[in-house]
């Protein structure tokens, strides 16, 4: 790709304002290697403007009227609406996300906003009259939510433009100047973001975007002007960050193994179709992606025949196909790894029922069964388009095995009895219940987070709000 005026370096956002530093990086597609785009680097002393520019509008920005909030973050939904088109082609092309897909996150992110714009009108403070006790009378408290101070967002690179959505829009919904490190793989999305935030009559330092390598997002981590880690990617990387600054108010989204329970009350139909989809959406790269497949013995054969047929029924291949529902995983080192988890998963014992092969940066969409307890096809992460079939006796033995795992994000169960979904929601160790879907399914204004090595606090607009924001009362006496 050549630098021209049609196809520019793109600057990074400093306090609000476009910037250019002394270096830039290049991104790639996966699937076939193309410079996507450039993109400008800060240096250390833009960064520190930045932090500063955060640091000295804390104040301005928790007073800011909520009329103006949420005008702000009703701009960015209807200019995200506006460019879908082109920002659905830059997330396929640096994630290598099928464009189908791509599309789908983008009305994600309009959503994300939209709902932040309303969510800001509703966020307010509270009235207690304490006389409830003899010994309050005459005492009234008044409850107000103010921001912890400016946040630094950290975001993998999986949904990278409404992951980055999910931090902006309730910082900027609660009055919090925010500091966005994107994942280096896929920083564009972010940055076209920052075009758009630019537009609004947000004050100077509100927001600044900055694409700098790991190496320099320690420095960022640590830095006092950033009281809030709002970080969103890999367990080993998010509790090294708590670690890092145990004093910090931290948030950590991490990832999982996630689990859907077939019973045989199901609807086999809905409930293949549904777990072929979802552990291959993104070419598995999701959180929660259904990596386990937990099936009742008794309808576990036709249940298996239902999901082969419709695993290789999907349409794998390049990314900016529209009919493409299976794309490159991001790198040909990450494909490399599902393969090898996969290898090893073989030479222990599994069958392979479908795919089973790799090329370039592609997997196909796998199915394994017979796969040994101790595999990390099943124990880890696999994030990628691998799905475990797991046969259990009955319900007990199905909810064990999904809390059997150290993750604990979100769980599916396809069942049509009422007190099953209930025991389902009082026995399974995860932060989310799907009943009748895939632990993959998510809104985005409903409480999403996990338990066990999941992570740590809660998003989704509203608990994100709570997060970022502290109760303050104060007691009025002499009523
Ligand atoms: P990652 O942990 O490698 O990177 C995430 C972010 O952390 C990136 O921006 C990266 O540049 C940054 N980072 C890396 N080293 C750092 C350091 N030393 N200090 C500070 N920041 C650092 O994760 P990834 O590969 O981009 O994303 C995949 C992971 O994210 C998976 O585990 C997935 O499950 C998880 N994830 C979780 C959720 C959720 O909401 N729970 C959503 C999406 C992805």
């Amino acid at each position: 790709m050549t630098i021209s005026p049609d196809n520019p370096i793109r600057p990074f956002w400093l306090a609000g304002r476009p910037a250019t530093g002394e270096t830039e990086l290049t991104v790639t597609n996966s699937h076939d290697g193309r410079v996507v785009g450039v993109h400008a680097v800060p240096t250390e002393e833009q960064v520190e403007e930045a932090l500063d520019a955060a640091h000295a509008v804390r104040k301005q920005a928790a007073a800011l009227p909520i009329h103006v909030r949420a005008e702000a973050l009703a701009h960015v939904s209807r200019r995200l609406a506006e460019r879908s088109d082109e920002i659905a082609r830059v997330i396929s092309g640096e994630n290598g996300k099928p464009i189908f897909w791509a599309r789908g996150e983008v009305s994600r992110a309009v959503a994300t906003f939209r709902f932040a714009a309303e969510e800001t009108r509703r966020f307010s403070g509270d009235v207690q009259r304490l006389d409830t006790e003899p010994a309050a009378q005459g005492r009234l408290a008044y409850v107000t939510r103010v921001p912890y101070g400016p946040v630094l967002a950290i975001t993998p690179f999986n949904f990278p433009l409404n992951l980055v959505a999910h931090k902006v829009a309730p910082a900027i919904a609660v009055g919090a100047p925010i500091i966005v490190k994107p994942a280096p793989a896929t920083p564009l999305s972010a940055l076209l973001l920052g075009e758009i935030l630019a537009e609004t009559d947000l004050p100077e330092g509100m927001f600044s975007i900055l694409p700098v390598p790991n190496d320099r997002a320690g420095s960022l981590v640590e830095d006092p002007r950033l009281p809030v880690v709002s970080f969103t990617g890999s367990g080993p990387v998010g509790y090294a960050i708590i670690d890092r600054v145990p004093r910090k108010h931290v948030t950590l989204e991490l990832g999982g193994n996630a689990a859907a329970v077939v019973l045989a009350d199901a609807d086999l139909d809905w409930a293949a179709g549904r777990i072929a989809l979802f552990s291959n959406y993104q070419a598995g790269q999701s959180c929660i992606a259904v990596q386990r497949v937990i099936v009742e013995d008794t309808i576990a054969d036709a249940f298996t025949g239902k999901l082969v047929a419709a695993v290789g029924g999907l349409v794998t291949g390049d990314p900016g196909d529209e009919k493409t529902q299976v794309g490159p995983l991001v790198s040909v080192q990450a494909a490399e790894r599902v393969e090898a988890w996969v290898a090893e998963a073989v030479d222990a014992g599994a069958r392979v029922l479908a795919g089973g092969t790799r090329d370039g940066a592609t997997v196909a969409p796998t199915v394994l069964a017979d796969v040994p307890a101790g595999a990390k096809v099943v124990c880890e992460e696999v994030f990628g388009p691998v799905l475990v079939i797991q046969r259990v006796s009955g319900v007990d033995e199905a909810f064990a095995a999904v809390n059997d795992s150290r993750y604990g994000l979100q769980a599916g169960v396809f069942t049509r009895s009422l007190d099953t979904a209930f025991r389902a929601n009082r026995e399974l160790e995860v932060g989310g219940v799907i009943i009748g879907d895939v632990p993959s399914y998510r809104a985005d204004q409903m409480p999403y987070g996990g338990v066990k090595e999941s992570g740590v606090g809660r998003e989704g607009l509203r608990s994100a709000m709570a997060d970022l924001t502290y109760e303050k009362v104060m007691v009025i006496t002499g009523l």
